[in-house]
């Protein structure tokens, strides 16, 4: 399966925000974008005037690093928002958040979705009672997530239940986090405004429109 496999430290900085893509070292000092808030390279720190296109692309690129999802999958699932009824770029936005790994991490049981992702694969979570380890399936309201009893005692979790989750991590409010017992159920289905503001959805179906 084809993944990223750079820093990703520098997707922070080409995005100009914190991607939080590291788990708990994007909350110290040592986070490389509190040290050098500019793109990476050697013209870094040069300011080129933007196009349109620029902007767009930016848009789109910022989603896809921030649930770590490579271009040919992006392009997939925006087909599949725009096959739905409703707003494309707020459908888009809205299976990104129902992936398994997103509402892993969201829950508080992981501490990036590059973690939530390995630890899906690696078979630690149950789904309504059943194993499953695909990071990318949709959930649906009503879903419940659980990490197996049999890899309770794995490292992530026993610092999960040492440290509960971090006050910086807000659980949103369509998801019921058990950090005690490790799971968490998915009350109702997201909808824009549970959705970093950040994001400009629109520009993305500008870009994938042309
Ligand atoms: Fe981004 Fe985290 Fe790296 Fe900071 S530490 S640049 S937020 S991935």
């Amino acid at each position: 399966m084809a993944r990223y496999k750079e820093s990703v430290c520098r997707l922070c900085r080409r995005e100009g925000q914190k991607l939080l893509l590291k788990g708990i070292r994007c909350n110290t000092s040592k986070c490389a974008f509190e040290r050098r808030a500019y793109p990476p390279g050697q013209h870094g720190q040069r300011r080129p005037k933007v196009t349109d296109y620029g902007t767009q692309l930016r848009a789109k690129q910022r989603v896809k690093r921030t649930y770590g999802v490579l271009e040919k999958p992006f392009r997939a699932y925006f087909a599949e928002a725009e096959r739905q009824r409703g707003i494309t770029g707020e459908n888009l936005l809205m299976r990104m958040e129902l992936r398994l790994d997103n509402v892993v991490y969201r829950l508080g049981l992981a501490a990036s979705r590059a973690e939530a992702r390995q630890l899906v694969r690696h078979n630690h979570f149950l789904v309504n009672g059943k194993r499953v380890s695909i990071p990318s399936i949709k959930l649906r309201s009503g879903d419940q997530i659980e990490v197996k009893e049999s890899s309770r005692n794995k490292k992530p979790f026993q610092l999960v239940l040492e440290n509960g989750v971090p006050s910086h991590h807000a659980i949103p409010s369509w998801l019921e986090s058990d950090i005690g017992k490790l799971c968490g159920t998915l009350t109702r289905l997201p909808v824009r405004d549970d959705v970093p503001d950040e994001f400009k959805e629109q520009l993305i179906v500008e870009l994938y429109s042309k």
